[in-house]
């Protein structure tokens, strides 16, 4: 077991552990979000032949010695229709955005330099070559366009179907317990007693999941006992491929979490050189991963965004992915901020392109109990530890995706 690791050690040993993700076929147009399986080799030409691009005519160019061009129109090309028109010297057929060219024309003028009259037409050109289509200048038939481990995007899935998949092999959505710790904590809507709270971070953590690709669980909180907490990670363990816990991995007394993994998990490393998000753990419980997060809600969203992300994108075969759910960015500080003895330092920052410069501002306090600095601001600061920042310096940041 590893203690007080770095979080690219943390992210590293935390992938020596992986959930066992089997993989299934869906229909095209439900794979929004989900990670392919294996790569895509396109079925067809894109495009399939020669088209226009343009409305217009097809015409021959060497007809065009003048400014003026009359021609003979000999019929139309429209898309979806499969005559094959044919033109010689001296003709013109009228032709759609992608309809197949007619054989003997090699160029297109568009529809506004044109004027019809009767059987001809007028045209004051240029004949455009570029406004040709070739056959397979997109993509050839077989080759592979979409690889396995890519995320699919909404302009992925019109690829897939240009290339003419109907449905693709993408990996089961990963089953991820969420099971929130503390004596004190309450389901909002509920009655409070004193000392209570609401209970907040397996909401939070739980959109976080989705947003990966994963089927969150939210199993209900459980009380500071061992022995209720032990029944939660065996019923976790047995119903999913990955557990998060929140709260309980500190220091204290109560600190179950750590207490029931040091003595009966396998614990691969406990407390990350991060500020917020400290303490936490990982390991394996009944061979499932388990992350123990903190319980400030601060802490354990950005445990979650720097080190629990990565790992997912692992686990559905897209690498580790420190970017996965944002950007790094380079950004200019307006107010100073402190760093973190030993540690890098996550302050919440509000970035905004003013004059082509990204400028960060902090607003509220900055408390890794304070969920709101977390709506308040758009990123994190990456300071080195043991590094302060004074206003106008630029630092680097992570910019997280709404
Ligand atoms: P712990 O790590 O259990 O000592 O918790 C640290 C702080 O986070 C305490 O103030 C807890 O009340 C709070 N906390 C723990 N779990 C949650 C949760 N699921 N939702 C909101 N706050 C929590
Ligand atoms: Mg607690």
């Amino acid at each position: 077991m590893e203690k007080g690791v770095s979080v690219e050690r943390a992210v590293e040993l935390a992938c020596n552990s992986v959930m066992n993700l089997k993989i299934e076929t869906v229909v095209l147009s439900k794979s929004y979000g989900r990670t392919l399986a294996e790569s895509l080799n396109s079925k067809v030409d894109d495009p399939r032949f020669d088209n226009s691009a343009m409305d217009g005519w097809a015409v021959c160019s060497s007809d065009f010695l003048s400014e003026i061009t009359i021609l003979k129109i000999v019929g139309t090309s429209k898309a979806g229709k499969s005559q094959p028109l044919k033109i010689r010297a001296g003709q013109a057929c009228q032709i759609m955005t992608g309809a197949p060219m007619p054989v003997g024309a090699d160029a297109i003028v568009v529809v506004e330099n044109s004027q019809v009259k009767e059987d001809t037409v007028t045209l004051t050109g240029p004949p455009n070559k570029n406004y040709i289509r070739k056959k397979s200048e997109n993509l050839s038939l077989g080759e592979e366009a979409l690889f396995a481990g890519m995320r699919m995007t909404a302009a992925s899935i019109s690829l897939a179907a240009t290339m003419g998949f109907a449905e693709i092999k993408v990996v089961k959505k990963p089953k991820i317990a969420i099971i929130s710790t503390g004596d004190e904590l309450v389901s909002p809507g509920d009655e409070l007693s004193p000392g209570e709270i609401y209970e907040s971070n397996s909401f939070g953590i739980a959109a976080l999941i989705e947003k990966m690709g994963g089927t969150a669980i939210r199993f209900n909180p459980v009380t500071d006992t061992i022995d209720s907490l032990r029944s939660a990670l065996n019923t976790a363990a047995s119903e999913c491929d990955a557990i998060l816990t929140s709260g309980g991995v500190s220091m204290g007394e109560w600190d179950f979490v750590r207490k029931l993994m040091e003595e009966e998990g396998d614990m691969k490393f406990w407390r990350v050189q991060m500020r917020p998000g400290g303490p936490p753990l990982f390991g394996e419980w009944n061979e499932v991963p388990i992350f123990g997060l903190p319980g400030n809600p601060v802490s354990s969203h950005v445990v979650f965004l720097m080190i629990v992300a990565p790992w997912i994108s692992f686990n559905l075969g897209s690498g580790v992915q420190a970017q996965a759910l944002g950007k790094y960015v380079r950004v200019k500080l307006q107010d100073p901020i402190f760093g973190a003895k030993n540690k890098i330092c996550l302050r919440r920052i509000n970035i905004t392109s003013i004059n082509n410069e990204l400028i960060a501002t902090t607003h509220t306090h900055q408390g890794s109990g304070n969920i709101h600095s977390l709506v308040a601001h758009n990123a994190l600061s990456i300071l080195p530890p043991s590094v302060d920042a004074e206003a106008g310096k630029n630092i680097d940041a992570f910019w997280w995706n709404e």
